[in-house]
């Protein structure tokens, strides 16, 4: 059994963003770029199943510019088997990039596709949802658990939803999309960092996979949050009730 770990490069999460002055985006020149948490997430989960016994191979898939070639790179070290690079320069918005993963998947047939439930730079949370309507495939998103069944041919999900849990059960093929506490992701070690410069990473363009980017989304601006104004320093806890009362429309 195949899995699929859909990998997206990203600002890295410490960096202090910085929107371009002609307000078309986020500087990402000279900025240091990483994995997108929530896909190492995802290709931790892999990893582990295929440890498990209960997959055979992972391939990592990541679209976008060249540099996506290191972020691959970063996947095979943690110990990934092979990579797909989509390369395009054109901005991908989630219905182009579930459209490759659609046409990369019909390719390799994995049975189950892992992705992050939300790239951290555009906030989308779409991808995953979209690629399972394309797909027809059941989904499970924002999977604190996972559990592979190989012979019922099924994966259970636990969901934290409000007030609790859901648990759901997935035929394969599925689409799982990670949240924050499905595990812990491992790190690269020096000897598998060294491994990974031999492994294969196959390059498509997008005309090659016959999909064809263009979007009906513009964005209009990009702009920064307004500033926080100073605080303001109270004498006492009459004047502080005071101020919340007059002031900050507490009743
Ligand atoms: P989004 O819907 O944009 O928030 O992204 C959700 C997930 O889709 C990410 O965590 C990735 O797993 C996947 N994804 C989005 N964009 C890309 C990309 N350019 N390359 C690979 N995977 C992507």
């Amino acid at each position: 059994m195949k899995i699929m770990v859909a990998i997206k490069r990203v600002v890295d999460y410490a960096v202090k963003i910085r929107v371009k002055p002609d307000k078309t985006g986020v500087e990402t020149t000279n900025v240091k770029m990483s994995m997108n948490p929530f896909c190492e997430i995802a290709l931790e989960e892999a990893i582990r199943v295929r440890e498990s016994g209960r997959a055979a191979e992972v391939i990592i898939v990541s679209m976008g510019p060249q540099q996506c070639v290191d972020t691959l790179r970063t996947g095979l070290a943690m110990g990934a088997d092979r990579g797909i690079h989509v390369e395009t320069r054109e901005t991908l918005f989630p219905l182009s990039v579930a459209k490759l993963l659609k046409a990369l998947i019909d390719v390799e047939k994995p049975e189950l596709l892992i992705m992050g439930k939300q790239a951290i730079d555009d906030d989308f949370n779409q991808t995953g949802q979209m690629v399972a309507g394309l797909l027809n495939w059941p989904q499970g998103t924002f999977a604190s658990k996972v559990v592979l069944d190989k012979e019922k041919q099924a994966v259970t999900v636990d969901r934290e939803v409000d007030g609790g849990l859901e648990t759901l059960c997935l035929d394969l093929p599925a689409v799982i999309t990670t949240d924050l506490r499905l595990n812990q992701p491992r790190y690269a070690t020096l000897p598998n960092i060294m491994k990974a410069k031999s492994k294969v990473i196959k390059k498509y363009t997008p005309d090659e996979l016959s999909v064809q980017i263009k979007s009906d989304l513009e964005i209009v601006q990009v702009t920064e949050p307004p500033k926080r104004k100073a605080g303001v320093l109270v004498s006492s806890v009459d004047e502080l009730i005071d101020k919340l009362k007059n002031e900050a429309h507490v009743v």
